[in-house]
């Protein structure tokens, strides 16, 4: 059959002969692969490299594949427990080693040419300090010769299943193979001749021929660069496409004027100047929300950085404009811990603030929703409770959600319903992104940062001890309360081992109280199997300082407050994520005094750990905690990456990649920006490999 003139690469892969329509559900099933070019851009994860030859002397323990080119001096079956093996004694110019059959012996001994030089190949055994390789691939170093190489082989990913069916890497291989014979002259450029020029790329067809059958090392990387520069690159031009779509399509209020309340509080009422990082953030913000577009901004600001400020100075913007406001909170404790500060900050400048909770009576409640509705309320502060239908703002100007990740994105889409436009939306996060996930998640955003802490603050001193010394952390914590200090401890509560977690929360409970009894000692426990009313009660007695240990586990771990307490004791402290250590730590250092944080293990830490705990003594910069956080886990384990493309991505790692994504990033930003629809001629490969993709990738379906 002629099916090789009409194959193309849209086509299933039961094109390709060979592939039978079983084999194709099977690839499809297992791999996901439908089309001849979701073969194509099926890349191997790793190579067999034969550009390199080893000398005995110089193996290692560690090193997998090696090649060798060497004699054998002798070989003799060898009685083994079951049956005999067969040794070769094998030599080069720098020492000894063995070859070894278990199979097929009788004929491999009658073909070995003893005395001749060959070229041996395999998997490199280290035992009792000598050195093996099992059933080696071998062939006369006169053959060799002969033979056109090719010396790197690519090794695909495979499952049981294909591997049972049959579907070997050498049948991949000889697929793809085929495929790239027959498309390489057609194999059309995805990106404008201008990028690749600019930074040097390989063309897309040897970057494919290259990234499957490469010819060294140097090619391979080549390849590999301009593939991921090539995903990252579409990944970008969707997400800042999306974002400027959005800016020109969505209408949002204009807040035209600076006007008396912000100015007032601004002059009389701001209790401290604001830091650079602060007046920059809110320049932001202001350009904004006076740009007639709807605003739709994430601001990232550390523990302690000052985002409170910066959302109550929003609020004013929408106030002097004739708007209310809304903070919600993942909290009633955070919820409430703004209401106060708010209303604090506010004070005497005729602003009617509110607090709407679960907690919050029904009578109160009415008066609310009614003040709500006719606008006397100008800023409603509360937690999911301000979700609910009954809740209708007049005139909702921004809302501003404070630790995004615990409400979904459905749940913002709600608040904007409320409206004839949505309300302008800032997030805060106190979770530092570094920046190239930011980039890459939240790439149809607009990022404020605030890179910079208050002055004055001081370092909070962190130490790694071991559990044997939980004896002299005691001592330290008893000087820091004679100081008149507090301190949390803080244990573990890993959902798989919870039952054992609270034993252990309980014995430390018990030998904290032993070691610090009552009357002269008084101890919360907060944990997450208390009423809520308990745990509220046991909490506010911490906040008054009536207590000076605050037992618990991690409940505590977003927003509190609390100013007085210096020391954070963390107990297998091993068992926590970077950013987890860190937002527990972001919890001291609040007040003037000096305050330290305490990371407490066991001996056996596994090197992930280690790292952990040592990036933590380190250092109190959560971008940095971050970017080690991303490298340790990759991207696929840190928060709000779910749903974004960067885990479809094939080749490009944000982690590792983020030179590439950088310039990915700025180059599709120059491109929408001399050319928002593609439609230059420079631009036509772009287009069409764009408009492809669009079409047929799940990362691209969200795209209008
Ligand atoms: P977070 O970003 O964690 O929400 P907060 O807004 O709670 O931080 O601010 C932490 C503390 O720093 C608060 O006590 C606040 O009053 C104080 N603060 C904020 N900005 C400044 C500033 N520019 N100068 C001095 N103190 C500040
Ligand atoms: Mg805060």
């Amino acid at each position: 059959m002629p099916i090789a003139l009409i194959l193309n690469l849209d086509y299933p892969i039961t094109y390709i002969s060979g592939i039978s329509v079983q084999r194709a559900t099977l690839l499809y099933s297992e791999l996901g692969i439908k089309s001849c070019n979701d073969l194509l851009n099926f890349f191997p994860f790793r190579y067999i490299d034969k550009t390199t030859f080893h000398a005995i002397k110089d193996l290692q323990p560690n090193t997998s594949e090696v090649q060798i080119v060497g004699k054998i001096t002798q070989v003799k079956s060898v009685a083994q427990k079951r049956g005999s093996r067969l040794v070769a004694t094998f030599q080069d110019r720098s020492g000894t080693m063995e070859l070894v059959w278990f199979k097929g012996q009788k004929w491999i001994k009658d073909a070995l040419k003893i005395g001749q030089p060959y070229v041996v190949y395999g998997k490199l055994n280290h035992y009792n300090s000598s050195y093996s390789i099992a059933h080696p691939e071998m062939e006369l170093v006169s053959e060799y010769k002969k033979k056109l190489q090719t010396k790197m082989q690519p090794i695909y990913h495979s499952t049981e299943k294909l591997t049972n069916a049959g579907v070997s890497n050498k049948l991949i291989r000889a697929y793809i193979q085929k495929l790239i014979q027959q498309f390489y002259e057609e194999t059309t450029e995805s990106l404008s001749e201008e990028i690749i020029n600019d930074f040097k790329l390989m063309k897309k067809r040897d970057a494919l021929l290259n990234i499957h059958f490469p010819k060294s090392q140097e090619n391979l990387a080549k390849a590999q660069h301009r593939l991921k520069f090539e995903e990252l690159f579409f990944l970008q031009l969707q997400l800042v496409r999306k974002k400027l779509v959005n800016k020109s399509k969505i209408k949002g209020y204009v807040f035209e004027n600076v006007g008396p309340i912000f100015n007032q509080f601004y002059a009389e009422k701001l209790p401290f100047n604001l830091t650079n990082a602060q007046k920059r953030v809110l320049k932001e913000i202001r350009k904004d929300v006076a740009s007639g577009a709807h605003m739709n901004r994430l601001l990232q600001g550390d523990v302690g950085s000052g985002k409170t400020i910066v959302a109550v100075l929003t609020t004013l913007l929408a106030i002097d404009n004739g708007f209310q406001a809304t903070i919600m909170a993942p909290t009633e404790i955070l919820a409430n811990q703004h209401y106060i500060a708010v209303l604090e900050l506010l004070e005497g400048l005729n602003i009617n603030v509110e607090i709407l909770t679960g907690s919050v009576r029904t009578k109160k409640r009415r008066t609310i929703h009614e003040n709500l509705e006719n606008g006397t309320l100008h800023i409603l502060i509360g937690t999911h409770a301000l979700l609910e239908d009954k809740v209708v703002f007049k005139n909702l100007g921004i809302a501003i959600i404070d630790e995004q990740h615990r409400f979904g994105v459905k749940q913002r889409a709600k608040l904007w319903a409320k409206n004839n436009l949505p309300p302008h939306i800032l997030v805060m996060t106190a979770t530092p992104i570094p920046r190239t996930l930011a980039m890459s998640v939240y790439g149809d955003l607009d990022i404020s940062v605030i890179d910079e802490l208050p002055p004055g603050r001081k370092e909070i001193k962190t130490v790694h001890r071991f559990d044997s010394n939980r004896l002299s952390v005691f001592k330290f914590m008893k000087d820091e309360i004679a100081k008149g200090r507090q301190v949390y401890v803080v244990y573990p509560l890993i959902q798989e081992s919870e039952a054992m977690d609270y034993k252990d929360l309980m014995d430390g409970y018990e030998s904290i109280s032993r070691a610090f009894p009552s009357p002269k000692f008084q101890i919360s426990i907060v944990h997450g199997k208390m009423k809520p009313a308990d745990k509220d009660f046991e909490m506010q007695r911490f906040v008054k300082g009536e207590t000076q240990i605050m037992v618990a586990t991690t409940v505590i771990e977003v927003g509190v407050n609390v100013p007085n307490a210096s020391v954070m004791v963390i107990e297998s402290a091993e068992r926590f994520g970077l950013s987890q250590l860190h937002q527990l730590r972001g919890r001291v250092g609040r007040g003037a005094d000096q305050s330290y944080c305490i990371l407490l293990s066991s001996f056996k830490l596994s090197e992930e750990g280690k790292t952990r705990l040592k990036t933590m003594v380190d250092t109190t910069d959560g971008f940095k905690i971050a970017e080690v956080d991303l490298k340790l886990r990759g991207p696929g384990n840190l928060m709000g990456t779910q749903q974004s493309g960067i885990l479809n991505l094939k080749i490009a790692d944000v982690a590792k990649d983020s030179k590439i994504l950088v310039a990915a990033r700025n180059t599709a930003i120059t491109v929408l920006q001399e050319d928002p629809n593609l439609e230059k001629k420079e631009n036509y490969s772009i287009r069409t490999s764009f408009a492809k993709m669009n079409k047929s990738s799940k990362i691209w379906s969200n795209i209008s």
